[in-house]
């Protein structure tokens, strides 16, 4: 299991790039792409990715986290060689499973979300990369 990314719930995913950036101008790897109402950004600082999440409408639930809770601290994201194992590992430890969210994303990657009751007040990733 490694750390995989930080996710940090943003407005504005062009000047928060920047502000990020400023960190490590030379070697800002950044891709941005859509899924489930949120713009993502992806900035690549060593083997840790930082991901920028950036709500489209209303109704997604980064514009509803941003509306409780301003701009921060999203989630936290461990990538697993096997999510099978690990989702039933949270099940026997009466982790909460939060299903609401896509269990794929736009790279046919596998993830889950552990509910941040079960972990100090952050939310859990858990994902599968598919390569
Ligand atoms: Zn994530």
């Amino acid at each position: 299991m490694n750390l995989d990314h930080i996710a940090i719930a943003v407005n504005d995913i062009k000047q928060s790039s920047k502000l990020y950036g400023f960190l490590q101008p030379d070697n800002i790897a950044f891709t941005t792409f859509i899924s489930e109402d949120v713009k993502i950004a992806m900035l690549n600082f060593g083997n840790i990715k930082l991901e920028l999440l950036e709500p489209l409408s209303d109704n997604s639930t980064i514009k509803k986290f941003l509306n409780n809770n301003g701009p921060g601290l999203h989630h936290i994201a461990f990538s697993v060689s096997n999510l099978n194992k690990y989702i039933d590992l949270a099940k026997e430890k009466n982790f909460k499973i939060i299903d609401s969210i896509s269990d794929v994303d736009h790279e046919n990657n596998k993830m889950i979300f552990l509910h941040p009751k079960s972990f100090n007040g952050v939310l859990i990733e858990l994902i599968e990369r598919n390569k």
